[in-house]
Formats: C-alpha cells, sequence, structure tokens
C-alpha cells in the first residue's frame, strides 16, 4: 500500500510517517478493495465492520469505540421522500469520529507520539478523543470564534488547545508551522481520515440492500463528508458490490462557496472567494485543500453544486428542530440545498441526505 502524489505521482510506503509530498502536493492512499458482502452479516455494525476496506495492518492498534452503524432514517419533509443518515450520532458528536478512528488507529501503527490538528471544531475534538483512548498526546488549532463549547470538549479531552485570532485560514497556517516538526493529523490532508470516513458510503449501501442512493446530498467545506462518500462508493463500484454511484449533489452556504463558484465558472479548482461570516461554521472553509479532487468528483458523477443562504439554513435548522433532530446549524446547509433543488428532482429518485454534527456541540446562533 502507497501514498501516491496527487500533483507530481511521487509514491511513499504507507508506513511513513507522512502527511504531505516533498512537492508539497496532497497525498491519496492507493487501495484496491477486496470484500465479499457475503462474510459481512455476523459482524456488529460499527464502521470496523467493514474491516478489509480500512488500511490499518494490525487489529492490536485499532482504537475504535464501536462508532458508525448510525441509522438510515425515512422520512418525508415537505413533500419529499428522502432517507437521512444520522451521522451525527456519535461518540464526539460528529461524523468526524469515522475519520478520527481510523486515522488515529495508524498514528498508533506508525508509533507517532504526538499529532498537532486544525480545525473548526468538531474534527479537533473528534481526533482529541481518539487520541486520548490511545494515549497519544494532541495540540488542536481552532479559529477564536469557534463554538465555546467545543473548546470544552477539546480541553476536557485533555489535548492542548490553541485558539488563533482571526480567520478559519489563519488557523490553518498556524497550524501548518507547527506540522513542521510534529506529526499532522489533519482531517483534510491526510488519506487516512478519508478512508474512516468512507465508511458511511458502505452503511448507506448496505442499508440499502447493496443498492445505491441515485442523488447524496451533502454539506461540503473541506470536502472530507464528499470524498470520503466519493471514494466508498466508487470503491464499493469497483469491487461490483453496487450498481452504480449516486450523484453527488454539494451544498456550500453562499456566504463561503469557492467549490460552488468554481463549478458555476467551469473552472477544475477553488475560486479566491471574499469569507462572509456564516451560521454554518463547520464548512467555513475559503480554501480547501482538496477543492479540486472535490470538483472532479462531483463532476464524475453528474452531480451539481447549490448554495444557501444564512436566512434558508435558519429556516431548515428550525424545521430540522420541529422533527426532533438536535443538530448543530452546519447539519441544515443540505437540507436547504435540497429544499432549493426540491422542483428538478422527480418524485421516484431515491434521496439519501446526512446529519453531520450534534445540536448540544453548538451554542445559540437562532
Ligand atoms: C466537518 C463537518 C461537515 C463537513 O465538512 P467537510 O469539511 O466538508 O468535511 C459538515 N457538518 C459538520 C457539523 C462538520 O463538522
Ligand atoms: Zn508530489
Amino acid at each position: 500500500m502507497n501514498l501516491v502524489c496527487t500533483t507530481c505521482s511521487s509514491a511513499f510506503s504507507a508506513n511513513e510517517p507522512r502527511w504531505r509530498c516533498h512537492c508539497g502536493g496532497v497525498l491519496d492512499l492507493g487501495f484496491t478493495l477486496k470484500i465479499d458482502p457475503g462474510d459481512l452479516s455476523r459482524r456488529p455494525f460499527n464502521l470496523w465492520r467493514y474491516r478489509e476496506a480500512i488500511p490499518v495492518d494490525d487489529d492490536k492498534n485499532i482504537i475504535s469505540f464501536r462508532e458508525g452503524g448510525t441509522p438510515l432514517f425515512d422520512c418525508e419533509i415537505d413533500d419529499v421522500r428522502m432517507a437521512i443518515k444520522l451521522d451525527y450520532l456519535f461518540p464526539s458528536g460528529s461524523f468526524k469520529d469515522r475519520g478520527a478512528s481510523v486515522l488515529v488507529s495508524k498514528v498508533k501503527e506508525l508509533g507517532i507520539k504526538h499529532v498537532v490538528e486544525d480545525s473548526s471544531g468538531n474534527a479537533g475534538a473528534a481526533i482529541a478523543a481518539y487520541c486520548a483512548s490511545a494515549g497519544i498526546g494532541c495540540d488542536i488549532y481552532v479559529p477564536d470564534s469557534t463554538s465555546p463549547n467545543k473548546l470544552v470538549q477539546i480541553e476536557m479531552m485533555g489535548a492542548t488547545l490553541h485558539k488563533i485570532p482571526g480567520s478559519r485560514e489563519d488557523t490553518a497556517r498556524a497550524v501548518l508551522a507547527a506540522a513542521e516538526k510534529i506529526y499532522y493529523a489533519s482531517h483534510s490532508w491526510n488519506p487516512f481520515f478519508l478512508h474512516g470516513v468512507k465508511t458511511v458510503a458502505y452503511e448507506i449501501a448496505e442499508q440499502m440492500a447493496w443498492a445505491t442512493p441515485d442523488v447524496l446530498v451533502l454539506p461540503v467545506g473541506n470536502g472530507t463528508l464528499l470524498l470520503g462518500a466519493y471514494l466508498g462508493f466508487k470503491e464499493l463500484w469497483g469491487a461490483g458490490v453496487i450498481p452504480n454511484m449516486p450523484k453527488l449533489i454539494a451544498v456550500q452556504a453562499e456566504n463561503c462557496a469557492p467549490c460552488a463558484a468554481a463549478f458555476l465558472q467551469e473552472k477544475s479548482k477553488p475560486v479566491v472567494v471574499e469569507k462572509k461570516p456564516t451560521l454554518a461554521e463547520g464548512i467555513a472553509v475559503a480554501e480547501p485543500i482538496r477543492g479540486k479532487q472535490i470538483l472532479a468528483a462531483v463532476r464524475e458523477t453528474g452531480g451539481q453544486f447549490v448554495t444557501v443562504s444564512e436566512a434558508a439554513i435558519a429556516f431548515w435548522l428550525k424545521r430540522l428542530y420541529q422533527q426532533g433532530l438536535y443538530v448543530e446549524p452546519t447539519a441544515a446547509v443540505a437540507f436547504a440545498g435540497l429544499a432549493a433543488l426540491k422542483k428538478s428532482l422527480s418524485g421516484s429518485q431515491k434521496i439519501v441526505i446526512a446529519l453531520t454534527g450534534h445540536g448540544l456541540k453548538a451554542n445559540k446562533k437562532i
């Protein structure tokens, strides 16, 4: 198994503690899935059920709280039938635990004792929780505007918290300096994180009896959820387990939509945008590291981008509360996007949409 540079194609052993190519490029993992769905039936329903698909060599390095196996819940909201993947039901309160479980297991396998990570809150909380369980030290960098509840969570997990003044991009720059010396357990750079998040696709496919959604609607910031889902469906499709790929519908907040703007302008890379404040703090990413991959994945599946206003996010957050779904504002983004697309979707299409972060982590915003 190799780490392969997406820019210059250099290859490195996956057992080298490397998170970036020497050319500065983003790394992917060369991985071919071998799986027989028939083998799975007796295993517990958590993400390690798909053990063959997870690039951690030795079981003894696995750091897991039996996370995943989240419900896929059929419902109808405002005349649209959909299945909602309740992917906020995780030990740390967001789907980031999928990536954190696999990445921190790999970090343990590499013998690394200390990591750094930056985040708008949820990825940091997830990495901090798994590092606490693994006995690995961690320093988490966050924008100082992050919801206080997420900061408390990160500190209670024993991580060292660095609150960086300014934007999410200022935080990313601060952690890059720290990552010169300490391994960067980054959810946006590190491909092992994506190989954890991809289990969301395995679960959805299995919950649909190895069919696929026609459309999958997801919020996008750094694109870890979108790229993880794409990777998972692609592996299953490549292995002949599922018959086709879902169309990926990527939803961004109008106030920070570098990929949506690039999609409209038919560009292959995110465009430079002036970011405005948004309720969707979890996806307020102006310079997504894997932006090119996000755009390519959406185009390849025949999907599209949608942007949503702050008023629409606030409206859909309330609608979700009225359904008893207590999620954080970022999670409402995908619903606002689906509502905007409603007219162009036929009633017979199977729509799957994900809820991504727990409401208990967010502070009152609307
Ligand atoms: C991380 C996150 C997302 C998705 O963001 P990506 O950066 O695209 O992975 C969506 N919702 C919540 C609550 C999140 O924490
Ligand atoms: Zn390279």
